[in-house]
């Protein structure tokens, strides 16, 4: 009884239902020797088509159900079921070798995957998993294996899965589906960010949750402190209807505030936007009362495919963007590839820290046609809408001026070919370098903006890699180290009259923006999910009463100790959002 699973909060909510174990059935594969390799290779052309059918299938259910973006990793897979590079290769062994398609196709996936997935990448990890997900589906027609669908569920559940593939997570019907909870998987798993924008309790990470729970065991999923409680008894059970009410109350205060300004109890006010990735993002920011876009990541136009986007399409998006958000300001961030985010269409050598290597704006002004057909999207874009451009990964002053002098000299030739390019883009810059921080005052006189890059200016300040578990008790947003370059950073900005936001995650992190809104930090941009939380944390925060605790603060010792007076002194709300 009341057995629990610890795992990684990866969607707010608690879910109460019968586990439902989604089991992909064991695969197994045996060599066979052939002696017609014309009709195995039919044989596997056959399984190929039958699955792109079925994919087919799945990505139009998810276009309708879940839109475009998450459509878009079907597509991926369909192209991965075309692509030569994977698919020859199965060919020439099943007729050079004469072994079963089912044999070379195992074969040749398992290279891919664990040549991908031993990179150093996030995004490469990623499409290995794919190539499992799609090696699987073709697998199961070869053998005459049927999938589990979990789109046929029809009662109420919690899935219990090692992991959850991409299509299985757009099969899943809300309406059945209270929660998951999965093996394997970490906050920014295809799994993870699917749950968040399904709104679906998930706990992901658990390691153990397979070997602990039974079908139709009841089971807690909190997807708030990342944690499943497994036979509960009928006490716990009832404690986390409480804590379910709880949740749901607070949700429905919150998305009273869609339409409200953020302003502070003593009548200051901030302005709180979002990150997205994507144009269909734009939905969630209208719906969760985004008072603009803090951060565009442009690189995801670039990736998932084999070639840059060209202007055209550049145009389409950035114009889609601008004019969604209807006037309010969009920050668009130039191209930050390199580090987590690889392009393999560009062929760039391998690195041995490809964090401090060639990359973002590195890349940009050497690679300058590249840029410069960002530059005139966005410029062409420009007059749809309220738009502001920013250059990520800035270390030196030089850089900063090249990359403005670049955008100067695009904007006079769109101007020479009589295109209206709008008057006013302001341009900032990422500080997400120490380096750029220590000289804010300095920057401060150069651009518009700042937007504060936490995610990377604390790998970089604590030199503890953004991706390697072993060092993340050094990753620190609260460590003072981090505070002080915060408030260098808004304090030079406001010195010159011009603003400060952040959109690294640490701006909607419920323990840190209280020290943001009294270090004077104007603009926030998070994830769209937590606005409505963000804004009801700050309506009933003093800005002068927090200011009053900065000087205490920022001499604390230990990131520990900011916490710890946070939690007693600032926070007021014991649930917090993913
Ligand atoms: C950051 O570094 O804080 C940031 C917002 O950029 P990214 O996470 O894309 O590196
Ligand atoms: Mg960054």
């Amino acid at each position: 009884m009341n057995e629990q699973v610890v795992g990684i909060a990866a969607s707010s909510g608690i879910a109460i239902a019968k586990a439902f174990r989604l089991e992909h059935p064991e695969l197994t594969v045996e060599k066979t020797m052939i002696t017609n390799p014309e009709h195995e290779v039919a044989r596997f052309e056959q399984a190929l088509e039958r699955s792109k059918v079925e994919l087919e299938g799945i990505k139009e259910y998810a276009r309708k159900e879940l839109g475009e973006d998450k459509a878009e990793i079907f597509a991926a897979h369909l192209l991965v079921l075309s692509d030569p590079e994977l698919l020859n290769p199965i060919r020439d062994a099943i007729k050079n070798e004469q072994v079963n398609a089912e044999f070379a196709l195992n074969e040749v996936a398992t290279m891919f995957g664990n040549m991908f997935a031993a990179m150093d990448n996030e995004y490469m990890k990623e499409r290995a998993a794919d190539i499992r997900d799609v090696t699987k589906r073709v697998l199961s027609h070869l053998l005459g294996v049927m999938i589990t669908n979990p789109g046929m569920i029809a009662e109420e559940v919690i899935i219990i899965a090692e992991d959850l593939t991409p299509s299985d997570t757009a099969q899943l019907n809300r309406k059945y589906v209270k929660g998951f909870a999965t093996d394997i998987g970490g906050r920014t798993s295809h799994s993870a960010i699917m749950a968040r924008s399904m709104e679906i309790p998930a706990v992901v990470g658990t390691k153990t949750v397979t070997a602990e729970i039974e079908n139709g065991a009841l089971v807690i999923v909190d997807g708030l402190d990342g944690m499943v409680i497994v036979n509960p008894t009928p006490d716990v059970v009832q404690a986390y209807q409480e804590k379910q009410a709880a949740y749901q109350a607070k949700k429905a205060e919150w998305a009273k505030l869609v339409n409200e300004h953020t302003v502070s109890r003593d009548g200051y006010h901030v302005e709180l936007a979002a990150n997205i990735g994507t144009p269909d993002d734009v939905n969630g920011v209208l719906a969760n009362g985004g008072e603009g876009v803090g951060l565009y990541r442009t690189e995801f136009l670039y990736m998932g495919r084999d070639q840059l986007p060209t202007e055209a399409e550049q145009f389409e998006a950035y114009k889609t963007v601008l004019e969604r958000m209807e006037g309010k300001p969009v920050v668009v961030r130039t191209l930050d590839i390199g580090g987590d985010k690889e392009l393999p269409y560009l062929d760039l050598p391998k690195e041995m820290n490809p964090f401090l290597g060639y990359r973002a704006i590195r890349l940009c002004l050497t690679s300058q046609d590249m840029f410069r057909t960002q530059l005139r999207a966005l410029l062409r874009a420009s007059i749809y809408g309220n738009l502001k451009i920013m250059f990520p990964m800035i270390a030196t002053v030089d850089e900063f001026r090249q990359a403005k002098a670049i955008l100067m000299e695009e904007k006079e030739k769109l101007q020479s070919e009589g295109i209206v390019v709008a008057e006013d883009i302001e341009v900032g810059m990422m500080v997400e370098i120490p380096a750029s921080a220590v000289m804010a005052d300095v920057f401060a006189k150069e651009v518009d903006f700042f937007s504060i890059g936490t995610n990377d200016l604390i790998q970089y300040t604590l030199a503890a890699d953004r991706m390697n578990e072993r060092v993340s008790y050094l990753y620190q947003p609260y460590n003072p180290a981090i505070l002080r370059l915060v408030k260098m950073v808004i304090d030079a900005a406001h010195k010159e009259g011009k603003w400060a936001g952040m959109c690294g995650e640490m701006a909607g992190d419920e323990i840190a923006i209280p020290i943001l809104l009294g270090l004077g930090l104007d603009e926030f941009s998070m994830s769209a999910t937590s606005i409505l939380s963000a804004r009801n944390q700050i309506l009933n925060l003093s800005k002068e009463e927090v200011a009053q605790a900065i000087e205490q603060i920022i001499n604390m010792e230990t990131a520990e100790e900011v916490e710890r007076f946070v939690k007693e002194t600032l926070l007021n709300s014991p649930i917090s959002a993913s």
